[in-house]
């Protein structure tokens, strides 16, 4: 059965009137999904109970269940959802100084298979549905509601390549941004991707205003290559191509995310290499402290080595910043809290 969250604003409306409804009584779905947070059909107090019925026979709407929810002392909270068909899915909140950003999952397990990332150790099962990444959105939003705090930011950053799985992507955004429903601005959605080429292409056509995020990580197709398969289908030139296509087509910065490896990508000689991919561009660099996973044998940087990355950078002209990690206390690294649940399931 579909899910009442697939729909985008136009859907429901289109929904509604094939029922032979008022084309208002989408809109009045649609802001009693995301403007009023309700649970069950029956409180939609304005719709009619026969309405209520058929909604019911034909639309999920029952929310995700939370099969474990951490707070960490620093305001992170990771919550582990159950899908309807059991599959488990992590979601992360994070409290900046700008506001609280969550973190979506785009897919059950990834196939990009990138060597330091922990999401990889777990094969894709499938893609989500447009509608169980909205839930995600919403069942933290409900969470953030008791507080009177509202979800300012979102990141397609979790477990899963967004552009994989494109359309369902782009339609949660759509239904997320949407001025009568959560209202999230596009400027303040992020997808990132590792670097499926073809699909920054149409992601550069469609001229979104959302935010495109580049997973870097290597300034050099021998260490990308070596870090992340997906290079062996897209090398760096082709990439490099795609996203001055992408920058031509939309006047927007992009981001590239850069993983700091101990003695992997971390020398004055990276930092120079990575400099040069980014003449020209727009572009503003987010070095992340690799979150160790144990199974991958790559190491953190040290602080120092980091700063120093970090100056380097600055030196050669490249907007950096160097994120703090959130949620060190509880299992908040990319992957973790769902490696550790489906390998508990199996034992
Ligand atoms: N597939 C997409 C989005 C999911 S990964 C992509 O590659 O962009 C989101 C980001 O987290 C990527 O930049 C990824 O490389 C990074 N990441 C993965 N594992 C990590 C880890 N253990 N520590 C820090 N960042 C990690």
């Amino acid at each position: 059965m579909k899910s009442i969250y697939d729909l985008k604003y136009e859907d429901m409306e289109q929904m509604v009137v094939d029922h032979g409804w008022k084309k208002y009584r989408g809109k009045q779905i649609f802001q009693w999904l995301y403007r009023k947070r309700v649970d069950h059909y029956e409180d939609m107090t304005d719709v009619s109970k026969d309405m209520h019925a058929i909604l019911q026979d034909e639309y999920r709407m029952e929310p995700l269940k939370v099969l474990n929810r951490q707070i960490s002392k620093d305001g992170t909270r990771k919550y582990l959802f159950e899908l309807a068909d059991g599959s488990s899915v992590e979601t992360v909140l994070m409290v900046y100084h700008y506001g609280m950003s969550v973190c979506v999952t785009s897919q059950v397990g990834c196939n990009m298979g990138c060597k330091f990332c922990a999401s990889g150790l777990l094969k894709k099962q499938r893609d989500l549905a447009a509608g169980e990444m909205v839930q995600q959105i919403l069942m933290v939003q409900k969470d953030l509601d008791a507080d009177n705090e509202r979800i300012s930011h979102v990141v397609v950053m979790g477990t899963g390549e967004p552009f994989d799985n494109y359309d369902n992507v782009m339609d949660f955004c759509r239904i997320i941004n949407h001025d009568l429903g959560l209202g999230i601005g596009a400027r303040h959605i992020t997808i990132s991707t590792c670097g499926l080429v073809p699909k920054i292409r149409r992601f550069a056509d469609e001229h979104t205003q959302f935010n495109l995020a580049i997973s870097l990580h290597a300034p050099t197709n021998e260490l990308r290559d070596e870090l992340m398969p997906v290079n062996h289908a897209y090398p760096l030139e082709e990439l490099m191509d795609a996203l001055r296509y992408y920058a031509d087509e939309n006047n927007r910065r992009l981001s590239f995310e850069y993983i700091l490896l101990k003695g992997k990508n971390d020398s004055f000689e990276h930092a120079r290499q990575l400099a040069k991919l980014c003449k020209g561009f727009d572009v503003f660099v987010n070095l992340i402290p690799y979150n160790q996973v144990d199974e991958h044998g790559f190491k953190t940087v040290d602080i120092k080595s980091a700063m120093a990355f970090y100056d380097s950078l600055m030196k050669l002209n490249v907007k950096a910043t160097l994120r703090q990690e959130h949620g060190a206390d509880i299992d908040a690294a990319c992957g973790q809290l769902r490696a550790k649940y489906e390998r508990g399931k199996t034992h």
